[in-house]
Parts: structure tokens; sequence; C-alpha cells
């Protein structure tokens, strides 16, 4: 099916994620205009059973061994069922308008890897794959003439201010970043903060990975270095101000001082209906913003002393971006570490910075030698983690 064609044909990597779930609610408001193909779940198959019966899709991947041979015993679903990599990979082969890849972590880099060779538009919220292998993802959509199109709000933000502008113009990327629940918290406190504490975020609904991502502000640093890969600016023109009420989504400042800004509701739908309808828009019925109801946005400058995890980042893109294999999976490890209370919260940016300076990059990368990186990473993090 061609893009013209008024419906889209949509398959989408982790559809029972948050991502995913909202995407699904964004369709069921249009669903005359698009079509499910296929759906994946890791482990969480009575949701996808009740995806199948609501969007008919034509197939479905279940990433996990264990949980496709229960879903197989028990589903009604008359659709292909396929199992673990190999599945998610021919899902990304298959004839999709757009590929929704919203898997979390590592495991979403070589499925959408896959789709991008095809050449096929891939509606992008699995930030660690630009992290993980921006280089290679953003020369292969080079190659193969593939879009990218940023489901995260700020970079999503950013592409609609870029619509209709010169790129060369362009003289920085503002990224707002709520500052997350422990803005306002002493650096001193920052050893004892629990769990519990780091998975409430003020402003957003959002699985458990990037939540703890927010409170530390990697995720802001795991945005600094998407952002990098998906619109070819050097570091030195990207920069992050916090905005804790989150309307502003992100900026960009022009050559003659004048700047953009994307402003919105913090409701992850209305980046996931742009990206559905990209180029165009579609009416889709979510709250609307009153500004007087509002009555101020606030902005101050991010402290890089209390949230290390912000500098790391930055200094990952200054020294080598091709770094942010190791930084997400050392990232990685240490919120699991974490949420399983083996480190402290503060520990987060130590395990991060052990790792970059312990893992050695040689010349970039293929995908077999990323996914070597990001294995190694892990396993030194691991061990570490568990010395802490
Ligand atoms: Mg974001």
């Amino acid at each position: 099916m061609n893009n013209t064609s008024p419906i889209k044909v949509i398959s989408i990597l982790g559809s029972t994620g948050s991502i995913g779930r909202q995407t699904l609610d964004v369709i069921a408001q249009k669903p005359k205009n698009y079509k499910i193909n296929w759906l994946t779940t890791n482990s969480n198959i009575d949701l996808l059973e009740s995806q199948t019966k609501k969007f008919l899709p034509n197939g479905v991947v279940i990433a996990s061994e264990k949980n496709y041979k229960e879903f197989k015993k028990k589903t009604n679903f008359s659709g292909e069922i396929l199992c673990g990599k190999d599945g998610l990979t021919h899902l990304a082969s298959q004839n999709n308008d757009l590929l929704v890849s919203s898997l979390v972590g590592f495991a979403g880099v070589e499925p959408t890897l896959h789709a991008i060779k095809l050449g096929q538009t891939v509606a992008l919220a699995n930030k660690e794959a630009l992290v993980s292998a921006g280089g290679l993802i953003t020369s292969e959509a080079k190659k193969s003439g593939a879009k990218i199109i940023a489901i995260d709000s700020e970079h999503n933000a950013i592409l609609q201010c870029l619509l209709g502008e010169d790129f060369a113009s362009v003289s920085k990327l503002i990224l707002t970043a709520s500052g997350g629940p422990f803005r306002n918290t002493p650096i001193s406190e920052f050893r004892n903060i629990t769990k519990e504490q780091a998975l409430k975020h003020p402003n957003w609904e959002m699985g458990s990975k990037i939540t703890i991502d927010s409170a530390t502000m990697m995720n802001k640093g795991l945005e600094l270095i998407e952002a990098y890969w998906l619109f070819g600016l050097g570091a030195n023109k990207l920069d992050v101000v916090v905005h804790p009420e989150s309307i502003i989504h992100s900026m960009v400042e022009f050559c003659d001082t004048s700047t953009k800004a994307q402003m919105g509701l913090p409701d992850m739908r209305v980046p996931i209906s742009y990206a559905l309808s990209y180029p165009k828009r579609f009416s889709f019925n979510f709250p609307k913003m009153d500004l007087a109801k509002i009555g101020k946005l606030t902005f101050e400058a991010p402290d890089y002393e209390k949230f290390k995890c912000l500098n790391i980042a930055f200094d990952v893109l200054k020294t080598n971006p091709d770094y942010g294999v190791v930084l997400n999976a050392a990232n990685e490890i240490a919120v699991e570490s974490f949420i399983k209370e083996k480190i402290r919260f503060d520990q987060i940016p130590d395990l991060i910075e052990m790792a970059l300076n312990k893992i050695e990059i040689k010349n970039l990368l293929d995908i077999e030698e990323i996914v070597e990186l990001d294995a190694c990473t892990r396993r030194y993090s691991l061990e570490t983690a568990n010395t802490l």
C-alpha cells in the first residue's frame, strides 16, 4: 500500500507498553484511517489478546518464548503468531506504511534498524535505539530513504518548529525538561531517595524505566543524544532548560534570535497523533490547553551538579557520540539495579561513569559491534553494581 492511500497500514513494536497502548487509543479515534498490521508484546499476553479482538491485526509477535507458548495454548486469535527476535524482524520487514517503534531499551535497536534498512517510515519512541546506534541508523536511513518521525514529545516539538525553515538558519535546539520529582530536593538527600519516590512523576504518565530516567534527568541526557542524531546539529547547538509545567515541549532558536516553541498539555497522545498523521494533521478529541487557567510558565537552568547524568550525556556528545551505546547499557543496568535496591539513587551516575571510563570503543560501528559493546557494558555494570 502506498502513502497516498487514505488508510495507513501500521505495525506497533511494543503494543502493550505505555506508548503502544496510547498509540492504539489514538487509532481507535480514527478507525477508518488506519489498519493494524502487526502487534507485539514481551509478556503482557492478556492485554495482547484483548488488543487482537479490538484491532484485528494480521499477526502478533511475543518476544518471550515462555509467554509465546502460553499465548498459543489459550488464544482464539486466528492470525499469525510468532516468537522472539526472528518474529520482530519478520514484523519489521512487512509492508507497513508506518512502523511504530515503542519497545523500551536496547531491545528495540535491531528490529528498528531492520525496518530502516528496508526504507520504511518509522515513528520512533524507542530513544535508546538512536542513543545506542544513532550513527548506524541515520546512515542507513540516508541510504534507504527511510523517514524517522520522533514520537518523543521534545523531538516531535522540534520537528514541528522546523517545518518550512532552512536548517542552516537554526542556531540552537532547546529541549525543555520538567526537572522531575527531585528538582527541589537538596543534593544531600539524594542518597536516601527510594524507588517509590523516584517512580512518581509530577506531569507525565510513563513506564517505569523512563520515569526513573526522568528522576535522574538521564532521560534528558538520552534525548540530547537522540536530538544530536535526529537533527544532525553539533553538541554546541543543543541546550536544555528546565520548565516544570511541561507546556512548552521544546524550542528552536534561529540565527535572527527569533525562537519558535511548540506547546500543548503534557499528553503523549498528541505527539503520537502527529506522528501517525504526519505530514498532515487529523482532528482528535484530546483535552485542550487553557493558558489563562495555567496562569504562568516558568523556566530555570538545570542543576548540573545535582543531575550528573545530564553532564555525562553532554560529555559523551562532546567526546564521541558513539559512546552512547555504553552510556545507554550502563544506564539500563543502573536503573534496574536501583529498582532491585542493589544500588542507591545517587550511585546511578557513578555506575554509568565507571562503565564509560572502563569500556573502550574503536572505530564504530556495525550492528555486531554495537551488540557486543552493549553486552560487554552490561556484564561490567552488573558486576560493578554488586560491589558498590
Ligand atoms: Mg521526552
